[in-house]
Parts: C-alpha cells; structure tokens; sequence
C-alpha cells in the first residue's frame, strides 16, 4: 500500500500540493529519486523510501521516443540495466539517451547499436518495440498486465519475492509457538527491543549500562546472549565444542540459525522451542528486574524455562520423546571421610548414549553427606533439563535407606533428605534402585575429577576422554564378577 505514494510521485509529481511539498523537501531537484535514500528524515518520508522499495522490484520504462530515457542507466531492457551488461567490456560510454540509437523513420539505428553493444545485447536492444510515431516516454510496473502499479500485484510480487531476510522473518511466524513469541522475536531480530541503548537514543534512560552486569553497554545481543548473567545459562545448553561458533554470530543470524534449526535438545524438545522460551523468559526476567524493585531472579531458571517448553510442547502437539526412560548415575566420594570430597553423575539414554554429565567439588565432607548431596544434585539437573521418566541409580545402599524411610526430625542429615524427598515428589516418573560399585565406575570417575577440580557445578555435554573408555564398556555390557570369602 506504501508503495502507491511514491508511484504516485513517480507519475505525477506536480498534480498535488502534498506531493509537491515533499519532491521539494526531498527529492533530487523536485524529481523522485530510488538511489536518494535519507537516513535521518521524517517517518514519513522513511515510510515512502521503503515503500519505494517494492515499486523498484518492477519499475521501467515503455520506450516512445526515447528522449526520456537514458540509455546505460534507466531499466528499459527487461530487468537490466545495459551499463552493468557492458561493465566488463572496459569501453567508454558515453551519455546517450535511447533517442540517440532511433533513426528519424522511428526504427532503431542497427549501424550504431552493432558498433556499440555486443551482438547479443544489440539484438535484445533490437527487440525493444517502437512506435510508428512519435510518442512520449512512459514509466511503466512491469510486473503487473496493465502496467500500473496497484497494492494487489505489490503484495502478490512480495509474496512471491525470494529474499535472504524472507526465510528468516517467515520462520518466526509459521513454528509453533504463541503469537508473543513471535513478535518479540521478530523485534529482537530487528535490533527494536527496548533496551538502555534503544532507550538512550530515544531519550527515556539516562543510562546505556546493562543493569543485570554493570559492566558492558546493554544492546539486544548483550541482554540476550552475552551478558556474563546469561551466558552462564546458555553454557548449560549449548554443547561446548558449538559455544565458540555459537556465542560469535550476528544477531540476525543468530536468531535465524536457532529458529530454523531442526535439531532435538538431548533427544526430547524441538531446539527451537528450547531457544524461544529462553530468550523469552531472558528478557522478561530483565525487565522485572529493570522495572519490578521486589523482583528476585528465579533461583532455578531452567526449570521454569523447561516448564514453558513442556507446556508449549503439550499445547502445540509437538512430538517429545516421553517413552523413553533415562538412567542417572550418582557417586560421592570423599578422601578420609571426611575430607575433600566431590560427586559427579552421568544421564544416559534408553540405549546406553550419553545425555549429559555433571561433577563438582564439595569442599571437606563425609561419604555419607557427599551421597546425598549428589542424588539431590542429580535429581535437579535431570529435572531442570526436562526429563521425566527417570532411574536414579546409586552404589550408596545408606542413602537409598535413609531416602525411602521417614525421617525423624532429629535426623542430623534431615534437610538433605527432605530436599530429596521434594524432588521425588514432583511430577514426573521417578524410581530408586541401587547398583554395585563396578555398575557405577562412571559416576565414580566423574566423582573423583570433582575432588580433584575447584569448580562447584561442571557439566559435561560431551564424555570427558578420560571416560570413554569405561563408557564403552558399560555400552557393551561387559561384566565385573564379584569373589565372596565364604
Ligand atoms: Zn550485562
């Protein structure tokens, strides 16, 4: 619809005060001009140059007597222009208009086209019908039958028209999800959010600085991607050989990439829902923490995220992989029980395949203690990224007990407990059972690297190498015989 004003300033530039006014403020010595684009003028005039924009997929010329016209810049012969054509023939051009290459019978001047153009430009030239008498030069849209340009052939070319911005923009609106995603999205894609640089430049902040870190300068990739706050959330998503490649990409790009991506996250959500409810959930925590004084950032974001993708999931009919149950290895270890003690644990799929794998250090404990703590570790991680049928399996036959038997409130180990007890309780499939130490040498493994590391949480979206070799084994099921001393 945008596009009727300039085509109206195009064909009839004098015939109204308003279109007057605006060829006189704006156009190149009261003439509309495509290539005259003005960043910094009245949203009005902006509107027109995009709207221009559509008018210049099909804009031309009917030649007539061709003074009008010039003959290496006006788009008269089909879609090209003949300068770029000749661009590589290292010849002069001189200015010419297409009234120079017609005869004074109104045909065109073979002599002259022969000696100018190559041959098959100088027949395409040829093929240009001319009038038997003189007639004016006329502006024509070629894409539509009669010539005019109207809004219902603009929006049928655009509908039809294969742009690089096209594939992205229309991804946002045809994957499942609600509609608000889609529009914050389609802003963010656009570098519109409302962020302290946005709000600068538009004089309602009298801040650029990011509010979550204090450090950088809050734009829309910083806030969504690269803020040290929400980094360290993606880095529990994103597999680490991918982060480098993954963290360095343009916005655009970037956005385009994860909405597009037809991958699953660990087997079980579509990635693009993954990355939509996060970017989501992102930047609503950042406006209540900009805008809400007694907001606190939720202590377990992933859970709330994962709780949005089951949601959209169930809501949108999106297949998830809930038939398959998933095993989760917990081991503690501490080295003098106590003494520095540390716990990892391993998720593996149906088949044996690795999901996911964690560890960490937890300074000066018991065994006891370091059990435990590592079943409730497990038991939210696993919960956090989205599993729901779960096998919790430990080597630690006390901790099973002290788990599955009601706790006396003297209970010196009562809180870890009942934390655990509160997961066991949440809506998913979740059951017990206890394996021997050779069942467990990969969550054992895992422990020790936790003793051994500073980090309090690592998690490992690829084996470790130091594991491979024993979780192979146990992909195998090769067996470890116990001798018993009767
Ligand atoms: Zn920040």
């Amino acid at each position: 619809m945008l596009a009727k004003i300039p085509w109206h300033l195009i064909t009839a530039p004098h015939t109204e005060l308003w279109s007057r006014l605006l060829l006189e403020k704006y156009g190149n010595h009261g003439v509309f001009d495509f290539d005259n684009f003005r960043p910094a003028c009245s949203c009005t005039w902006r509107s027109i140059q995009r709207g221009a924009e559509v008018l210049d997929l099909g804009f031309g010329w009917r030649i007539g007597d061709g003074t009008a016209v010039n003959f290496w810049d006006a788009t008269w012969l089909g879609n090209n222009l003949i300068r770029a054509a000749m661009e590589n023939s290292g010849r002069h051009l001189p200015a010419a208009q297409v009234s120079d290459f017609i005869d004074h019978e109104y045909r065109w001047n073979r002599e002259l086209l022969a000696h100018v153009l190559p041959r098959d430009l100088a027949q395409a030239v040829l093929g240009v019908p001319l009038p038997h008498a003189p007639k004016p030069d006329t502006i024509i849209w070629k894409l539509s039958p009669t010539g005019t340009y109207t809004p219902c052939m603009g929006y049928t070319t655009l509908m039809n028209f294969p742009s690089s911005q096209d594939a992205g923009f229309s991804c946002l609106w045809t994957t499942p999800g609600p509609a608000k995603w889609g529009s914050f999205l389609w802003l963010a894609r656009r570098n519109r959010l409302h962020t302290q640089h946005l709000r600068l430049m538009r004089g309602i902040s009298n801040t650029i600085v990011c509010q979550t870190c204090h450090i950088a300068d809050e734009t829309s990739i910083h806030i969504l991607r690269d803020c040290p706050m929400v980094k360290a959330l993606w880095l529990q998503l994103i597999p680490h050989p991918t982060w480098q490649a993954w963290s360095t990409m343009e916005l655009l790009d970037w956005i385009d990439l994860n909405m597009g991506c037809k991958r699953w996250f660990l087997d079980k959500y579509p990635w693009f829902i993954v990355f939509a409810a996060t970017m989501w959930f992102l930047w609503k925590w950042r406006c209540q923490i900009l805008f809400d004084a007694d907001f606190v950032n939720p202590c377990f974001p992933l859970n709330t995220i994962f709780a949005e993708v089951e949601d959209m999931c169930r809501i949108w009919q999106l297949e998830i992989a809930t038939g398959h149950w998933v095993k989760l290895n917990t081991d503690g270890t501490s080295r003098g029980n106590p003494g520095i003690a540390g716990y990892g644990g391993l998720l593996r799929d149906h088949v044996g395949c690795w999901l996911l794998g964690f560890s960490g250090n937890l300074g000066v404990s018991d065994t006891l203690v370091a059990e435990l703590k590592t079943i409730r570790q497990g038991l939210h991680i696993a919960w956090s990224h989205g599993f729901r049928h779960l096998i919790l399996e430990t080597d630690s036959m006390i901790a099973l007990t002290l788990i599955t038997t009601p706790s006396s409130r003297f209970d010196p180990l009562e809180h870890l407990v009942e934390d655990i007890q509160a997961f066991l309780h949440h809506e998913w499939s979740c059951r017990l059972q206890h394996c021997y130490r050779e069942g467990n040498k990969c969550a054992d493994l895992l422990a020790n690297v936790g003793a051994d590391s500073s980090a309090l949480l690592h998690i490992y979206h690829s084996p470790p190498p130091s594991l491979c070799l024993q979780l192979d084994e146990d992909y195998r099921g090769v067996a470890y015989p116990r001798s018993f001393n009767c």
